[in-house]
């Protein structure tokens, strides 16, 4: 039997599909090198010989064999061997994970340079100080990396002697200071470890790789593994490979070539170069590099030699790639290469460009770009100089871009916006209150709360910039003005700059720049390559995704905008947010009325408000679905604030009497758990006549559409529904309703009435609740909540950041709907209702509609339609597609 070799595999051995074993950089040399490109020749130690000497703190004892056997045969192929006196040979001992942590392990460059084989080097180059470059590069990498020295004692000797000589770069170093400064670091390696510079070539190389398996738990490979959700277990590979040398001269360098532009996708190589200069150079700027069309000047062969690999790779990768290449006296050697890391605005040029050369398919294409890149093109952005300090960073809870004048209360907020004030609103933390004020602000900003405070769940439904949880900021909303931990106090009317991509504020106004994406998005219309590119690309979405996308809008320009933006109709239009605002005084009646008569004048002056809403909104979505759900919220939200309002009444020594019946009011619907309290269709059935009232405004609505020739689709929803007999009742009255406005204005009405799956017991129970339902739309916030038996807006600030340090969970699950969990229930009450109801119509409202992972979710799950805010929408257009690939 031929058992798979586990240590060590030459270059020619391996290939792209090896990553886990080679790790990405191995696994690109082998694939280069049956390419038939040119690398330096080499092996690759495995990750498994990490995985064993992290867990037992000892290599494997066959690696000696196989890392013998592969040395011995790249010596063969180069001619010399490693450290020989004479001519030696040279090589690289560089880190590579299977997925690319740039830059942070290490690579250690000339193992094999000792007292003697630095004279072989001088001599067999003809240049002596080249070679001892080269022995003090080795020195100083191999004393700071493997022998643990501080770089900075190694950074001052060679201050030292620039300064001696007056010089500024080391390139002014002759031979004879090379060699003295050589002696000095080993020297301080003496000093500091107690131990001399390993002379022997294979003692370097075997402490080389050990360091490299030890750079993996470095802090900085572990910080930056925690930030990108690489697993600790993967281990490094480490590739040992024969030197080339860009250091040699003029005629020699070392660079990095893009096959496109990784930064706007332009067709088209783009790179750096550095001549006389070894790869390390590049990466530490120890001179400034120029553009890659310098080499055209400087060497034409090698850079139309440098092209035709770049084309190559670009065309058998299928992808953007880069490379590391270094030129040694006018020979080009490649020495890396891996598919390239984009920005978003490249990522949509590429994909789309790709696929119009034919290189890759157009459903390939949708897999090379995704929803949060979409969404990040469509903010406008700030121009950031390096220099904008900013005055305080919070949660990046909304993205974009927003400047305007400070106010601290919603009043204020308005009044400057009507008055054409661009406002952002400042708040400890937001409440259903401050929502007329963030509808008029440009963006909010909190001091407290984290990505789904209300602030933050608001805001993005919104579409509207928001940062929040900046605790660095104490917030006097009694006196207008915020400071921040440095002392500057920013007051009312004061300009800032709210960065909600990066999480920032700054003091003044930060220059903008407008998303043209998003704006070529609601026209259809595309102006340059980019846009052109995402409107391709959604098209071809559209064409391929099953599940429908719908919005949530509550008013007919958000309407509008959904249409333009894609939506398919809408999946939640919230009434309650009509009540707002003037609405307030007539909601206020309605609870405070004491008898019925009290009662039916408040819902009767409410009823043409509402049906001049719904008209508004089916007419932007004429011909289109509207689900409209029935009030939800607990009706002490439309009541002022309880302790304020006693505390008012207690001052006055004439207390009005309309604020003392509010405040009875306020107490007699007080709730300990207000979320679990008398909201949703507890609500609809306790209010005499409220229910009746919206559905009437419905059917009225729907009544006007027809007779204006319109094709109104209104579905009306009942929400928190826990079991049959709920919406059995309110059914029955919704019915009722409608009866009588068909009967009264003879219209025949066809509006479907449906429920919210958001209990667990409806979940549990959707084969009973689907007799009395026409359609299902699960409100997996609520969902979350009542699933996990937690309060969104209290866990999130409370143990959300230490269940996320902890692990409990990646993310949190209001954000990606916990698959193991509340997904269970989705999709138990998916397939309890189909049995009952094939044609039961299925969807999703709430915040995870517009969350990619969520939709990957929901698309297996078999739902019909995702509904999210109008922003998001073209995301989730996006990835329905991609959840079908
Ligand atoms: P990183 O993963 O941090 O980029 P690398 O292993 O790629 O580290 O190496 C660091 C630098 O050293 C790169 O610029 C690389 O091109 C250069 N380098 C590595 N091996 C060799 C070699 N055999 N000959 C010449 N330069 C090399
Ligand atoms: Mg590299
Ligand atoms: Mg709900």
């Amino acid at each position: 039997m031929n058992a798979p070799r586990t240590y060590v595999y030459a270059f020619a051995e391996g290939g792209r599909d090896m990553a886990a074993l080679l790790g990405g950089k191995g696994a690109g040399l082998a694939e280069m090198t049956r390419l038939g490109l040119p690398v330096p020749p080499g092996f690759t130690v495995t990750t498994e010989a990490c995985k064993v000497y992290l867990a037992t703190g000892e290599e494997p004892p066959e690696l000696a064999v196989e890392l013998a056997r592969a040395l011995a045969g790249l010596e063969r192929a180069m001619g010399r061997d490693l450290g020989a006196p004479d001519d030696p040979l040279l090589v690289s001992v560089r880190s590579g994970a299977r997925f690319s942590m740039p830059g942070m392990m290490e690579t250690i460059l000339d193992i094999g340079l000792n007292d003697a084989s630095v004279h072989g080097l001088a001599k067999a180059s003809g240049q002596e100080r080249f070679a001892w470059d080269s022995y003090r590069r080795l020195v100083q990498m191999f004393g700071h990396t493997v022998m643990g020295v501080d770089g900075d004692l190694f950074q001052d000797a060679i201050a030292a002697h620039r300064a001696k000589r007056s010089v500024t770069v080391d390139q002014e170093l002759d031979a004879a200071e090379l060699a003295e400064l050589t002696e000095e670091f080993k020297e301080i390696i003496r000093r500091e470890t107690g131990e001399d510079f390993p002379q022997h070539p294979a003692e370097q190389l075997r402490r080389a790789i050990r360091a490299v398996f030890d750079s993996w738990n470095g802090e900085r490979a572990h910080v930056y593994r925690h930030r990108e959700h690489i697993p600790e277990d993967l281990g490094t590979a480490v590739n040992v490979q024969a030197m080339v040398f860009g250091n040699l001269g003029a005629d020699s360098g070392t660079g990095v070539a893009f096959t496109r532009d990784p930064a706007t996708g332009a067709r088209g190589m783009y790179g750096d170069y550095l001549s006389d200069a070894q790869g390390e150079d590049v990466v530490a700027g120890v001179r400034d590099a120029v553009p890659l069309a310098e080499l055209k000047r400087l060497d034409p062969r090698s850079y139309v030699e440098l092209g035709d690999h770049l084309r190559t790779l670009e065309d058998h990768y299928r992808d953007l790639c880069d490379v590391e290449f270094t030129v040694e006296r006018g020979r080009l050697w490649i020495l890396q290469t891996r598919v390239g890391k984009r920005t978003a605005q490249a990522a949509f040029r590429i994909a789309h460009d790709l696929r119009e050369e034919k290189t890759i398919t157009a459903d390939e294409a949708l897999v090379r770009v995704d929803g949060a890149e979409l969404t990040r093109l469509m903010f406008p952005r700030f121009d950031v100089r390096p220099t904008d300090a900013p005055l305080a960073h919070g949660v990046p809870a909304s993205p974009g871009a927003a400047v305007g004048v400070v106010v601290f209360d919603p009043a204020t907020a308005r009044r400057r916006a009507a008055e054409g004030e661009d406002v952002v609103l400042v708040r400890r933390e937001t409440t259903p209150d401050d929502l007329p004020g963030m509808i008029a602000a440009q963006a909010v900003l909190t001091s407290r709360g984290g990505k789904t405070s209300h602030a933050a769940v608001v805001a993005r439904g919104m579409g509207k910039v928001c940062v929040c949880g900046a605790e660095s900021l104490t917030v006097d909303v009694a006196a207008k003005r915020f400071t921040t931990d440095t002392g500057v106090v920013v007051r009312e009317g004061d300009t800032v700059s709210v960065d909600g991509t990066a999480g920032t504020v700054h003091l003044g106004a930060l220059p903008l720049t407008a998303s043209e994406v998003g704006r070529a998005l609601e026209t259809g219309e595309a102006t340059d390559e980019l846009t052109a590119a995402v409107l391709d690309t959604l098209a071809h979405a559209d064409a391929v995704r099953r599940l429908q996308v719908r919005a949530n809008a509550d008013t007919p320009e958000d309407a509008v905008r959904a249409r333009a933006l894609g939506a398919q109709g809408i999946g939640l239009c919230r009434t309650e947010h009509m009540f707002l605002g003037e609405r307030r005084s007539l909601v206020e009646a309605m609870i405070l009325a004491r008898d019925d008569t009290a009662r039916e004048r408040a819902l009767a002056a409410l009823l043409p408000l509402q049906r001049e809403d719904f008209t508004g909104i089916l007419t932007a979505m004429d011909g289109l679905p509207v689900t409209i759900r029935l009030i939800d919220p607990p009706l002490h939200e439309f009541l002022p604030d309880r302790t304020e309002l006693a505390v008012r009444l207690a001052r006055t020594e004439h207390p009005d009497p309309h604020e003392r019946e509010l405040l009875d009011a306020v107490e007699r619907t007080h709730e300990q758990n207000p979320m679990l309290g008398l909201r949703g269709v507890r609500l609809g059935l306790a209010v005499p006549g409220l229910m009746a009232m919206q559905v009437r405004a419905v059917a009225e609505a729907v009544v006007a559409r027809l007779r204006d020739g319109g094709r109104p689709r209104a579905e009306i929803m009942i929400p928190l529904v826990g079991t049959v007999e709920e919406l059995r009742l309110a059914r029955a009255e919704a019915e009722r309703v409608l009866a009588e406005v068909a009967a009264e204005t003879g219209t025949a009405l066809d509006c479907p009435i449906g429920t919210m799956i958001e209990l667990p017991r409806a979940a549990l129970t959707a084969g009973r609740i689907a007799e009395a339902a026409d359609f299902f739309s699960f409100g997996t916030n609520d969902l979350t909540q009542t699933t996990w038996g937690l309060s969104r807006d209290d866990a999130e600030a409370s143990f959300f950041p230490l269940y996320l340090d902890k692990g409990v969970f990646d993310v949190s699950p209001f954000e990606t709907i916990d698959q193991e969990g509340v997904g269970k229930l989705v999709e138990l009450a998916v397939q309890a209702a189909r049995t009952v109801n094939p044609g039961l119509e299925t969807g999703v409202c709430g915040e995870h509609g517009g969350d990619p992972a969520s939709i990957h979710f929901f698309h297996r799950a078999g739902l019909d339609y995702v509904s999210c805010s109008p922003f998001r929408l073209p995301a989730a257009r996006l990835e329905a597609a991609r959840a079908t690939l």
